[in-house]
């Protein structure tokens, strides 16, 4: 990989990809991802650029591995357990282990951030049907999930 790779427009940088957000069936709407770094040179983790196009959202679910998130571009929401906070450019995030957390985009924008992952993780969990009913009994959780 070489020591410098130019950022372009679109939100696209040299010699990356973009990618699916998932290869499973986990549900998910409107969302890319480019491998921005992948463990180079023995670094243990991986940073990651997530883009949600306007409506769109991440699957809701948790894990035992953290994600550390600074917001790049356009508006969006996150879902953090049973709170929900608007974010905007260069705001941060720190998803804590087995929280259960969703992005989604403004309904008119584009919606982009980085985030930070170990390389050694374990995979998600989605919600059973008794973390959703949980989740509904929130109003306000109620009214963001996105399924
Ligand atoms: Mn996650």
């Amino acid at each position: 990989m070489k020591a410098v790779r130019n950022w372009q427009e679109g939100f696209r940088w040299d010699e990356t990809e973009l990618l699916a957000y998932k290869s499973d069936a986990a549900h998910f709407e409107n969302i890319t991802r480019q491998l921005l770094f992948n463990a180079p040179h023995g670094l243990s983790t991986q940073l990651r650029y997530f883009e949600i196009s306007p409506g769109g959202f991440s699957t809701l679910e948790k894990h035992a591995h953290p994600h550390a998130v600074v917001v790049l571009r356009g508006t969006g929401r996150v879902l953090i357990n049973s709170e929900i906070h608007d974010l905007a450019p260069f705001d941060l995030v720190t998803v804590a282990p087995w929280a259960w957390h969703q992005f989604r985009a403004e309904d008119t924008s584009t919606f982009g951030f980085l985030c930070l992952v170990n390389i050694q993780r374990d995979q998600p969990v989605l919600p059973s049907e008794d973390d959703l009913a949980k989740l509904r009994r929130n109003s306000l959780t109620s009214s963001f999930i996105k399924l």
